[in-house]
Protein backbone atom coordinates (compact mmCIF):
# COMPACT_ATOMS: atom_id res chain seq x y z
CA UNK A 1 0.00 0.00 0.00
CA UNK A 2 2.97 1.81 0.01
CA UNK A 3 2.24 2.96 -3.45
CA UNK A 4 -0.97 3.93 -2.88
CA UNK A 5 -2.14 6.96 -3.98
CA UNK A 6 -4.92 9.24 -1.12
CA UNK A 7 -7.01 12.32 -1.87
CA UNK A 8 -10.24 13.17 -0.41
CA UNK A 9 -12.72 14.83 -2.83
CA UNK A 10 -15.04 17.16 -0.71
CA UNK A 11 -15.33 14.44 2.11
CA UNK A 12 -14.57 11.26 0.04
CA UNK A 13 -11.72 9.44 0.15
CA UNK A 14 -10.58 8.28 -2.99
CA UNK A 15 -7.36 5.53 -2.51
CA UNK A 16 -5.67 3.31 -4.94
CA UNK A 17 -3.52 3.78 -8.19
CA UNK A 18 -3.69 4.59 -11.65
CA UNK A 19 -1.64 4.84 -14.44
CA UNK A 20 -2.48 4.25 -18.38
CA UNK A 21 -1.68 1.02 -19.17
CA UNK A 22 0.03 -0.02 -16.29
CA UNK A 23 -2.51 -0.82 -13.67
CA UNK A 24 -5.86 1.23 -12.55
CA UNK A 25 -7.94 0.90 -9.40
CA UNK A 26 -9.67 3.03 -6.75
CA UNK A 27 -11.40 2.31 -2.82
CA UNK A 28 -13.93 4.02 -1.84
CA UNK A 29 -13.90 3.05 1.95
CA UNK A 30 -16.96 5.63 2.54
CA UNK A 31 -19.03 4.10 -0.33
CA UNK A 32 -18.23 0.48 0.21
CA UNK A 33 -16.56 -0.31 -3.45
CA UNK A 34 -13.84 -0.14 -5.52
CA UNK A 35 -13.66 1.27 -8.61
CA UNK A 36 -11.56 -1.13 -11.47
CA UNK A 37 -9.55 -4.09 -9.87
CA UNK A 38 -6.19 -4.06 -11.68
CA UNK A 39 -4.28 -6.79 -10.59
CA UNK A 40 -6.28 -6.71 -7.94
CA UNK A 41 -4.14 -6.02 -4.90
CA UNK A 42 -4.67 -7.59 -1.23
CA UNK A 43 -6.32 -4.65 0.03
CA UNK A 44 -8.61 -4.92 -2.51
CA UNK A 45 -10.20 -8.46 -1.56
CA UNK A 46 -12.42 -8.02 1.27
CA UNK A 47 -13.92 -4.80 -0.75
CA UNK A 48 -17.68 -6.77 -1.47
CA UNK A 49 -18.42 -4.57 -4.66
CA UNK A 50 -16.58 -3.71 -7.53
CA UNK A 51 -17.14 -1.62 -10.57
CA UNK A 52 -15.13 -2.45 -13.69
CA UNK A 53 -15.55 0.17 -16.49
CA UNK A 54 -14.16 -1.79 -19.24
CA UNK A 55 -12.00 -5.20 -20.07
CA UNK A 56 -8.73 -3.57 -20.78
CA UNK A 57 -6.18 -5.61 -18.65
CA UNK A 58 -4.95 -2.62 -16.85
CA UNK A 59 -8.29 -2.30 -15.17
CA UNK A 60 -9.77 -5.90 -15.17
CA UNK A 61 -6.89 -8.41 -14.89
CA UNK A 62 -7.63 -9.09 -11.25
CA UNK A 63 -10.97 -10.75 -11.61
CA UNK A 64 -10.17 -14.09 -10.95
CA UNK A 65 -7.76 -13.37 -8.60
CA UNK A 66 -10.75 -11.30 -6.11
CA UNK A 67 -12.91 -14.85 -6.86
CA UNK A 68 -10.51 -16.93 -6.05
CA UNK A 69 -8.76 -14.89 -2.31
CA UNK A 70 -12.80 -14.32 -1.51
CA UNK A 71 -13.24 -18.13 -1.34
CA UNK A 72 -9.93 -19.01 -0.02
CA UNK A 73 -10.61 -16.95 3.12
CA UNK A 74 -14.01 -17.58 3.34
CA UNK A 75 -15.82 -14.45 2.60
CA UNK A 76 -19.17 -13.92 1.46
CA UNK A 77 -20.10 -13.41 -1.73
CA UNK A 78 -18.67 -10.60 -3.41
CA UNK A 79 -19.79 -8.71 -6.68
CA UNK A 80 -18.33 -7.62 -9.48
CA UNK A 81 -20.22 -5.55 -11.97
CA UNK A 82 -19.06 -5.11 -15.43
CA UNK A 83 -20.72 -3.67 -18.75
CA UNK A 84 -23.31 -6.51 -19.95
CA UNK A 85 -21.38 -7.03 -23.45
CA UNK A 86 -17.78 -7.95 -21.36
CA UNK A 87 -19.99 -10.16 -18.73
CA UNK A 88 -20.05 -13.46 -20.57
CA UNK A 89 -16.66 -13.30 -21.47
CA UNK A 90 -15.72 -12.50 -18.05
CA UNK A 91 -18.08 -15.79 -16.44
CA UNK A 92 -15.74 -17.88 -18.47
CA UNK A 93 -12.79 -16.88 -17.51
CA UNK A 94 -12.83 -17.06 -14.06
CA UNK A 95 -14.97 -20.41 -14.59
CA UNK A 96 -11.58 -21.74 -16.24
CA UNK A 97 -9.70 -20.22 -13.59
CA UNK A 98 -12.39 -22.15 -10.84
CA UNK A 99 -12.29 -25.27 -12.34
CA UNK A 100 -8.33 -25.18 -12.55
CA UNK A 101 -8.57 -24.53 -9.28
CA UNK A 102 -10.70 -27.66 -8.73
CA UNK A 103 -13.41 -25.36 -7.04
CA UNK A 104 -16.71 -26.26 -6.96
CA UNK A 105 -18.10 -22.96 -6.44
CA UNK A 106 -16.13 -19.22 -6.18
CA UNK A 107 -17.37 -16.67 -3.50
CA UNK A 108 -17.90 -13.88 -6.71
CA UNK A 109 -20.38 -12.91 -9.12
CA UNK A 110 -19.91 -11.45 -11.99
CA UNK A 111 -22.76 -8.94 -13.10
CA UNK A 112 -23.59 -7.39 -16.22
CA UNK A 113 -24.84 -3.89 -16.71
CA UNK A 114 -26.20 -1.75 -18.79
CA UNK A 115 -27.15 2.54 -18.70
CA UNK A 116 -29.98 2.90 -16.09
CA UNK A 117 -29.38 -0.26 -14.17
CA UNK A 118 -29.48 0.54 -10.14
CA UNK A 119 -26.87 -1.57 -7.34
CA UNK A 120 -28.58 -1.16 -3.82
CA UNK A 121 -25.32 -0.96 -1.47
CA UNK A 122 -26.81 0.23 1.45
CA UNK A 123 -30.62 1.46 2.02
CA UNK A 124 -29.29 5.30 1.68
CA UNK A 125 -26.37 4.72 -0.97
CA UNK A 126 -27.17 3.19 -4.87
CA UNK A 127 -24.97 2.80 -7.59
CA UNK A 128 -26.17 3.70 -11.41
CA UNK A 129 -24.53 2.70 -14.45
CA UNK A 130 -24.13 5.49 -16.95
CA UNK A 131 -22.72 5.18 -21.04
CA UNK A 132 -19.39 5.00 -21.58
CA UNK A 133 -17.33 6.07 -24.16
CA UNK A 134 -14.08 4.02 -24.71
CA UNK A 135 -12.94 1.88 -27.97
CA UNK A 136 -14.27 -1.27 -26.14
CA UNK A 137 -17.48 -1.79 -24.12
CA UNK A 138 -17.68 0.51 -21.37
CA UNK A 139 -20.03 1.22 -18.69
CA UNK A 140 -19.66 4.53 -16.39
CA UNK A 141 -21.32 4.37 -12.88
CA UNK A 142 -22.62 7.18 -10.44
CA UNK A 143 -22.88 7.15 -6.46
CA UNK A 144 -25.94 7.81 -5.18
CA UNK A 145 -27.10 8.99 -1.77
CA UNK A 146 -30.93 8.44 -1.11
CA UNK A 147 -32.57 10.92 0.80
CA UNK A 148 -36.09 11.85 1.24
CA UNK A 149 -37.36 15.70 2.14
CA UNK A 150 -40.28 16.87 3.13
CA UNK A 151 -42.44 17.82 -0.14
CA UNK A 152 -42.98 21.52 -0.50
CA UNK A 153 -46.88 21.15 -0.30
CA UNK A 154 -46.67 20.32 3.61
CA UNK A 155 -44.07 22.86 4.57
CA UNK A 156 -46.26 25.13 5.83
CA UNK A 157 -47.67 22.33 8.58
CA UNK A 158 -47.04 21.88 11.98
CA UNK A 159 -44.83 18.64 12.80
CA UNK A 160 -47.74 17.00 14.61
CA UNK A 161 -50.07 17.69 11.54
CA UNK A 162 -47.39 15.81 9.42
CA UNK A 163 -47.08 12.68 11.83
CA UNK A 164 -50.82 12.34 11.97
CA UNK A 165 -50.68 12.70 8.39
CA UNK A 166 -47.61 10.09 7.82
CA UNK A 167 -49.53 7.64 10.20
CA UNK A 168 -52.55 8.11 7.80
CA UNK A 169 -50.36 6.60 4.87
CA UNK A 170 -49.51 10.02 3.31
CA UNK A 171 -46.48 10.15 1.59
CA UNK A 172 -45.34 13.58 3.09
CA UNK A 173 -41.69 12.92 1.82
CA UNK A 174 -40.31 12.69 -1.77
CA UNK A 175 -36.96 11.39 -2.79
CA UNK A 176 -33.97 14.08 -3.34
CA UNK A 177 -31.34 11.83 -4.28
CA UNK A 178 -27.70 13.10 -4.44
CA UNK A 179 -25.21 12.10 -6.95
CA UNK A 180 -22.17 12.05 -4.66
CA UNK A 181 -19.47 10.65 -7.32
CA UNK A 182 -19.29 9.79 -10.82
CA UNK A 183 -16.76 7.52 -13.02
CA UNK A 184 -17.12 7.35 -16.62
CA UNK A 185 -14.15 5.12 -16.93
CA UNK A 186 -11.60 5.09 -19.83
CA UNK A 187 -13.53 8.24 -21.86
CA UNK A 188 -12.95 9.86 -25.43
CA UNK A 189 -14.26 12.58 -25.91
CA UNK A 190 -18.11 11.53 -26.67
CA UNK A 191 -18.53 10.89 -23.31
CA UNK A 192 -19.58 14.76 -22.28
CA UNK A 193 -22.26 14.18 -24.39
CA UNK A 194 -23.56 10.74 -23.91
CA UNK A 195 -23.34 11.07 -20.11
CA UNK A 196 -23.23 14.91 -19.51
CA UNK A 197 -24.60 14.20 -15.67
CA UNK A 198 -20.77 13.42 -15.02
CA UNK A 199 -20.53 17.29 -14.42
CA UNK A 200 -23.17 17.90 -11.94
CA UNK A 201 -21.85 14.67 -9.18
CA UNK A 202 -20.61 16.25 -6.15
CA UNK A 203 -17.11 14.58 -7.28
CA UNK A 204 -15.72 13.69 -10.69
CA UNK A 205 -13.13 11.04 -11.20
CA UNK A 206 -12.38 11.24 -14.90
CA UNK A 207 -9.41 10.41 -16.92
CA UNK A 208 -6.67 12.11 -18.29
CA UNK A 209 -4.70 10.63 -20.09
CA UNK A 210 -3.15 12.56 -22.37
CA UNK A 211 -1.51 16.13 -21.04
CA UNK A 212 1.18 17.34 -23.88
CA UNK A 213 0.02 19.72 -26.99
CA UNK A 214 0.33 17.95 -30.25
CA UNK A 215 -1.37 14.51 -28.61
CA UNK A 216 -4.83 15.43 -29.00
CA UNK A 217 -5.45 13.51 -32.36
CA UNK A 218 -3.51 10.22 -30.30
CA UNK A 219 -5.79 10.74 -27.65
CA UNK A 220 -8.80 10.70 -29.96
CA UNK A 221 -7.44 7.29 -31.87
CA UNK A 222 -7.37 5.49 -28.52
CA UNK A 223 -10.88 7.17 -27.01
CA UNK A 224 -8.98 8.82 -24.25
CA UNK A 225 -9.33 12.68 -22.93
CA UNK A 226 -6.78 15.17 -23.17
CA UNK A 227 -6.24 18.07 -20.93
CA UNK A 228 -7.38 20.45 -23.65
CA UNK A 229 -10.99 18.95 -23.89
CA UNK A 230 -11.44 19.79 -20.18
CA UNK A 231 -9.85 22.90 -20.72
CA UNK A 232 -12.71 23.80 -23.50
CA UNK A 233 -15.27 22.88 -21.31
CA UNK A 234 -14.25 24.56 -17.99
CA UNK A 235 -16.98 26.56 -17.85
CA UNK A 236 -19.61 23.39 -17.88
CA UNK A 237 -18.45 21.39 -14.82
CA UNK A 238 -20.84 22.03 -11.60
CA UNK A 239 -18.63 19.59 -8.98
CA UNK A 240 -17.18 20.29 -5.98
CA UNK A 241 -14.19 18.31 -6.86
CA UNK A 242 -12.73 17.06 -10.10
CA UNK A 243 -10.10 14.47 -9.67
CA UNK A 244 -7.88 13.73 -13.07
CA UNK A 245 -6.87 10.50 -13.17
CA UNK A 246 -5.35 7.85 -15.61
CA UNK A 247 -2.41 10.38 -16.56
CA UNK A 248 0.17 8.38 -19.17
CA UNK A 249 2.80 6.38 -17.65
CA UNK A 250 5.44 8.83 -19.83
CA UNK A 251 5.12 12.35 -17.79
CA UNK A 252 7.19 13.22 -15.44
CA UNK A 253 5.00 13.67 -12.17
CA UNK A 254 5.81 17.34 -11.81
CA UNK A 255 4.91 17.92 -15.69
CA UNK A 256 1.47 16.48 -14.61
CA UNK A 257 0.74 18.91 -12.01
CA UNK A 258 2.32 21.63 -13.77
CA UNK A 259 0.55 21.18 -16.81
CA UNK A 260 -2.69 20.80 -14.87
CA UNK A 261 -2.08 24.16 -13.05
CA UNK A 262 -2.75 25.97 -16.56
CA UNK A 263 -6.34 24.88 -16.59
CA UNK A 264 -8.52 27.99 -16.54
CA UNK A 265 -9.87 29.67 -13.08
CA UNK A 266 -12.29 28.55 -11.56
CA UNK A 267 -12.02 24.98 -12.69
CA UNK A 268 -8.78 24.78 -11.42
CA UNK A 269 -9.47 25.51 -8.00
CA UNK A 270 -11.35 22.89 -7.55
CA UNK A 271 -9.44 20.12 -9.50
CA UNK A 272 -7.16 17.61 -7.83
CA UNK A 273 -4.43 15.39 -9.15
CA UNK A 274 -4.49 11.36 -8.63
CA UNK A 275 -0.58 10.87 -9.67
ZN1 LIG B 1 -7.03 2.54 -18.99
ZN1 LIG C 1 -8.90 1.30 -21.53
Amino acid sequence: MESWIRVEAAGIPIEGRSSAGHESFYRLPTLRSALEIGRCPQELVAVPNVFVTHAHLDHAAGIATYASQRTLHGMATGRVFVPAAAAPGFRKIVDIHRELEGVDRYRAEIEGVEPGDAVRLRSDLEVRAIAGRHRVATAGFTFWELRRKLRPEYADLRPEEIARLRRGGADVAGPVDRMLLAYPGDSGVGIFDAAPEILRARVLLLECTFLRPGEEERARRYGHLHLSDIAARAAEFRNEAVVLTHFSARYPRGEIFDRVAELPSPLRERVLVFA
